[in-house]
């Protein structure tokens, strides 16, 4: 799995917020997800993670916001 800190993720199912998409925040043992949509920040094993990856949307760092 080739998955970095700063990809944006879209998984399977949407979160109850209605979003789709994920910055990764963590890669690790657990993978550290913030949904787009509400910013709303999740933990998954990454075994659990590798099985709701639906598509890699962007990777880091073209998907820089020019904030940083
Ligand atoms: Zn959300």
């Amino acid at each position: 799995m080739d998955i970095h800190m700063g990809d944006i993720v879209r998984l399977r199912k949407p979160h109850p917020c209605g979003g789709y998409e994920w910055r990764v925040m963590r890669v690790g043992a657990d993978i550290g997800l913030k949904c787009q949509t509400c910013g709303r920040v999740v933990m998954l094993p990454r075994g659990e993670f590798e099985r709701r990856l639906k598509a890699i949307v962007s990777r880091w760092p073209d998907n820089k916001p020019a904030s940083l």
